[in-house]
């Protein structure tokens, strides 16, 4: 124990000692108390050597004793520097600092300003002539206790991270277990605190099929967040981002790979900071339960993702198709299409599904559920508009026209791009030539060998969308205006699956476009019903008489009694007496079906309707399907 020698005398003997006590702890598990305590051991111990009065600075605080910006240490040494103090005391020498480089730096400049220092449990007093061999032995005691630390800390990490633990980031698609439901074993291996969501994998194959397709990364994003899908908690911003999508598919948990200290800290001697640097060969573990999909599945999606940010000069400005378009310019009918009960836009969903967007609000939800598929839409109305054109010339020939242009728009975008796929099929056809070669010659065979799988596994991914474009491009095998006017109705449906300009188009015309929900008479299930209303006075030009197209249209597959409803009708008007073995044995149809149909058409006598649908403008007491229906929470 020390004995404090040398005497303690203050500079200015007409003032009080004047001291300074450092007290530090370092970690939030410590308890504040713990520098109160040590004030007072300091305290305890002046006290037994000196007996005159005393000033006393106390300087303490929490912080790492890496670390060279706490505030308490700069104090420490800005009032050491003023040369007016006798002493500095602490419990132990790592209280000022941790790293010898500093401490010793902190020792030196107080002696070289007159001010003792004494560190009672490291036997330290600089008024001892010998104080630098004891400075040496705290020195080299309390630096230690850093790789002690460090190694410590990581053993404990990589055992509770191998154990299940260490769960960090919580990624879309899972969940954090508490410890209770990971020793139970019943959400997956006993110990391991995340589980996966599987009601989360459709999405993100779906996720998958579009990056594969070619999806922009920020168009996956606007898809995600307009079907309402919440990122996961990991995400700061709650919404996708296509960098988000990015990093997620990147991930390798989603091939069930947990993966630890990815990035790697290190502690900078100079002043304690954290540096971050990515690690090469991080920890993993493998679980099955957690995989959305393959291991393969996921290597052949990040060759897709490779490819593209080699090619990234096509993503951005005039190479993307996208340029210049905005965000809310979507694929007709989406952005022009409402709910005919709150008159609220209907959005995408997944499967290209449209809903009412306020369906599932939290205050003052829409009661339409009804969904309809958007190429069903498509497929229902523009046979019906085309056929209403005929009697209206010249608004058909616009249409035709805008139409065309589009497509023509479209197919050279096409060429550009099979042009622009031919070029790196070349290209990388030209790389793999010359590691083949390289292989012969003997080079760094291994390396070589891994290069050129990449080579080859990018090769296949810019085929297979060489082959997709292609495909794309001869569905139709129309080349002149002629033949487009001729197939219009191939023509215009595949103008509006893929064309942005059809959808501005569309805008200037249709006046009034909603999905009214109706329901069968003979059971509670809701369809969606398109009407919309087509206005021509900005063709002809003649705003005295407006033409006015409207079409109804039922976007749904009927059931059977209900197909058959005409053919029902005509054939018991001609054979009133007939029943229906005969009727089904006259109209070819299975006789259940059509004792349905009759019975349907009864109803609607009774109901003194030509409609089979009732049109609802109000919420039906019971609509099928519609029960289950629930908010996605995915979190
Ligand atoms: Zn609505």
């Amino acid at each position: 124990m020390l004995t404090a020698n040398t005497p303690l005398v203050q500079k200015d003997p007409t003032s009080p000692l004047r001291v300074i006590m450092i007290g530090r702890i370092s970690t939030p598990q410590q308890n504040e108390s713990n520098i109160v305590a040590s004030f007072a051991a300091d305290e305890k111990f002046l006290s037994q050597f000196y007996d005159g009065p005393v000033t006393v600075k106390h300087l303490g605080e929490r912080g790492s004793g890496l670390r060279t910006d706490r505030q308490s240490i700069i104090e420490a040494e800005e009032e050491i520097a003023t040369g007016t103090w006798d002493l500095v005391l602490m419990e132990d020498l790592s209280r000022a600092y941790r790293n010898p480089r500093h401490q010793y730096e902190f020792i030196q400049d107080a002696v070289d300003n007159e001010t003792r220092v004494i560190c009672i449990g490291d036997n330290l007093d600089t008024a001892d002539p010998n104080w630098e061999v004891m400075m040496g032995a705290a020195s080299l005691r309390h630096g230690l206790h850093i790789p002690d630390t460090r190694r410590r800390v990581r053993r404990t990490a990589e055992y509770t991270f191998h154990k299940g633990g260490m769960v960090q980031k919580i990624r879309f698609g899972y969940r954090k277990l508490t410890k209770e439901e990971a020793a139970s074993g019943q959400f997956g291996p006993v110990g391991l605190r995340l589980a996966k969501l599987a009601e989360a994998t459709p999405i993100v194959m779906e996720m998958r099929r579009r990056v594969m397709a070619g999806y922009e990364y920020e168009a996956i994003a606007v898809w995600l967040n307009e079907s309402e899908i919440p990122p996961g908690s990991y995400s700061s911003k709650r919404k996708w981002t296509g960098a988000l999508v990015s990093r997620f598919l990147r991930s390798c948990i989603l091939q069930g790979v947990r993966r630890f200290r990815e990035t790697i800290f290190t502690t900078q001697f100079k002043d304690g900071k954290h540096r971050r640097k990515k690690n090469a060969s991080p920890e993993t573990k493998y679980y099955p339960e957690l995989a959305h999909m393959t291991k393969e599945e996921q290597e052949e999606l990040w060759i897709a993702m490779d490819s593209r940010t080699v090619n990234s000069g096509q993503k951005s400005g005039r190479g993307n198709p996208r340029h210049g378009i905005a965000r809310d310019r979507g694929i007709w009918p989406s952005k022009q299409v409402r709910c005919a009960i709150c008159k609220g836009f209907l959005e995408r969903t997944l499967n290209d599904q449209l809903k009412c967007k306020h369906a599932f609000d939290s205050d003052n939800p829409c009661w339409n559920h009804v969904q309809v598929k958007a190429e069903t839409i498509r497929q229902k109305i523009l046979p019906q508009l085309l056929e209403q054109l005929d009697r209206h010339p010249a608004f058909r020939a616009t249409l035709i026209e805008a139409a065309w242009a589009s497509y023509a728009q479209q197919r050279q975008r096409q060429l550009r791009k099979s042009s622009d796929l031919d070029a790196q099929i070349q290209q990388l056809s030209k790389e793999r030539q010359n590691l083949v070669q390289a292989i012969r010659c003997g080079g760094e065979i291994e390396a070589l060998v891994e290069e050129l799988k990449a080579v080859e596994g990018r090769l296949r991914v810019i085929d297979l969308t060489r082959q997709a474009t292609e495909d794309e491009a001869s569905t139709l095998g129309i080349q002149s205006r002629e033949q487009f006017a001729a197939r219009l109705n191939e023509g215009l449906l595949v103008t509006a699956r893929e064309n942005f300009e059809f959808t501005d188009l569309m805008r200037d015309y249709v006046t009034e476009f909603v999905i009214q929900p109706v329901q069968a008479m003979d059971s509670t299930q809701v369809f969606p019903r398109a009407k919309l209303t087509f206005r021509l006075s900005a063709i002809t030009g003649s705003e005295s008489s407006p033409v006015e197209i409207r079409i109804v249209a039922d976007c749904f597959q009927p059931s059977g009694p209900v197909e058959i409803l005409e053919q029902c009708r005509q054939a018991k008007a001609e054979h009133p007496k007939w029943g229906c073995v005969r009727i089904a044995r006259l109209i070819k149809k299975p006789h259940m079906t059509v004792k349905r149909s009759l019975h349907y058409l009864e109803l609607m006598a009774s109901a003194n309707t030509n409609d089979p649908f009732r049109e609802l403008s109000e919420k039906p007491e019971k609509a099928a399907r519609w029960t289950k229906r629930r908010k996605n929470n995915l979190e």
